[in-house]
């Protein structure tokens, strides 16, 4: 009887009311309690209202269409991002809709040799990984900003790790080679020693040369993204209700919540009915990247959409729905859970759970950022931690650098569940603050001997507990 057993969860602490959800322990020694033994077959993922209703199901190959590419441009700042997104932005407009753009809405999309190309707006991969770690990832390739006279910097690195260990291909745009202290082969070069091998010197990754000024090689360079894609195959099938991400999102005074959706499956179209997180609407209007108003939007479209009832979060997915009290429901249900299913940083590697976690079988891989005071012990660190890899766990090292460690590192480790590690660096107010909330195991050395040490009882499940 219900009764019996809410005492019982009583006395084992947990102040239960009649629909509580308790967890595997609680059951096992609740079981015990009742004289009966609990055998688990399979531990439940948690899964989204949304996808427990199976709204999110997959497709038939034979229903899949091929999908513009959507592009995320990265690179040290100041290489020309902006102004390559610019350029791109007002040079490859049909002329129809030449001058029409007149607001940023988070996307747009281009024509090149009557094909699509959608590029996000925001560039830079901070935007890239915090919509990562909100679990999303819309990006297909990335385009990586390198200055001709500037050559690899930085964050230049840093965008080559997001980008590689999101496994979204690097097409390189080497930029502003209208200057006269420009030197393509020494960029080259430093791609090449930081991972990225140029086309034309037997390597896969491909360099275009361009000018966000003078506009040169940029034709080159979308055609260069068109025949990426082409590779990727991309598809999705546009004869289903919507899903997309939500990109951006705010509450406009006059028109009430705006959310900019790139569509990833399916055809949003005006009308529908949608539910995102907490909020849910039919929609009243859509309007593009030309501020034009339109009534529908197919896959890597993006689009303005009105008629949400609350503003969404970017990051969340949005989907379209039967009717009006489906997603109403649906927001209801997300209202309620929304305690339970915060971001669950519960499956968080730490040295300290490493060695559980690879003995039930969890984890194969332990991923690690590094970062150091200066190069040569940043190598040699790496080359001792690789050595690492056993049969059980293979040591990957997702990112390194030198100096010290900074919230980009944090939210590479966060979206790659990776640990940090920094040898005579510390991390800066804003990487603590963001650890601690991404729980995310930094750990700072002054000896290399200790890291090797610390990394290899872990490994091996005999890591001194620290307090
Ligand atoms: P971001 O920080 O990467 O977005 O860089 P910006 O697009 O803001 O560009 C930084 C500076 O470089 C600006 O002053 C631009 O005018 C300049 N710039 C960008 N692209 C080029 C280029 O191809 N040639 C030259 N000469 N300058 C450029």
């Amino acid at each position: 009887p219900l009764a019996q057993v809410i005492t019982k969860l009583i006395g084992l602490g947990v102040m239960a009311s009649q629909n509580e959800v308790i967890d595997e322990d609680t059951c096992i020694l609740l079981a015990d309690d009742f004289g009966k033994e609990i055998n688990i077959v399979e531990a439940e993922e948690e899964i989204s209202i949304e996808e427990e209703m199976g709204l999110n199901y997959e497709d038939k190959e034979n229903q899949l269409k091929p999908r513009p590419p959507v592009v995320t441009v990265m690179g040290h700042v100041d290489h020309g991002k902006t102004s390559l997104l610019d350029v791109i932005k007002h040079s490859h407009v049909q002329t129809s809709e030449a001058g029409g753009i007149t607001q940023h809405i988070g996307a747009y999309t281009v024509n090149v040799n009557n094909k699509k190309v959608t590029f996000l707006d925001t560039p830079g991969h901070e935007a890239f990984t915090s919509m990562r770690l909100r679990g999303a990832q819309i990006t297909d390739i990335a385009i990586l900003v390198v200055a001709a006279d500037d050559g690899v910097m930085p964050q230049t690195i840093e965008a080559i790790s997001h980008a590689k260990s999101a496994n979204v291909p690097i097409i390189v745009a080497i930029n502003k080679i209208d200057k006269p202290s420009a030197n393509l082969d020494r960029v080259k070069q430093e791609l090449l020693d930081n991972g990225l091998m140029p086309e034309d010197w037997g390597g896969d990754t491909i360099m275009v040369p361009v000018s966000a000024k003078t506009k040169e090689g940029i034709d080159d360079l979308l055609e260069m993204v068109l025949l990426e894609a082409e590779m990727l195959e991309l598809k999705a099938n546009p004869n289903r209700k919507a899903i997309g991400t939500i990109i951006e999102a705010r509450l406009d005074k006059g028109k009430g919540p705006m959310a900019t959706v790139l569509v990833q499956k399916g055809t949003l179209k005006f009308g529908d009915n949608v539910v995102s997180g907490f909020s849910s609407g039919r929609i009243r209007a859509m309007i593009d990247d030309k501020n034009k108003q339109i009534k529908k939007a197919g896959p890597s479209m993006p689009a303005v959409i009105l008629g949400l009832s609350d503003v969404p979060n970017a990051g969340d997915l949005i989907y379209a729905v039967e009717d009006e009290k489906t997603a109403r429901t649906i927001a209801d249900k997300n209202k309620e859970s929304s305690r339970e299913s915060r971001i669950n940083t519960n499956n968080r590697v730490s040295l300290e759970n490493l060695f559980d976690r690879i003995k039930e079988g969890e984890m194969k891989e332990l991923n690690i950022v590094v970062k150091g005071d200066v190069k040569g012990s940043v190598e040699a660190l790496i080359q001792s931690l690789v050595k690492l890899t056993n049969e059980e766990v293979k040591i990957n090292i997702i990112h390194s650098g030198v100096g010290g460690i900074n919230e980009s590192d944090i939210s590479l480790a966060s979206a790659s569940n990776a640990i940090v590690i920094g040898f005579n660096v510390r991390p800066n107010i804003n990487a603590i603050d963001l650890a601690r909330v991404e729980e995310v195991d930094v750990r700072t050395y002054r000896v290399i001997y200790d890291i090797i040490n610390d990394i290899e009882s872990a490994v091996k499940g005999m890591l001194t507990p620290t307090i």
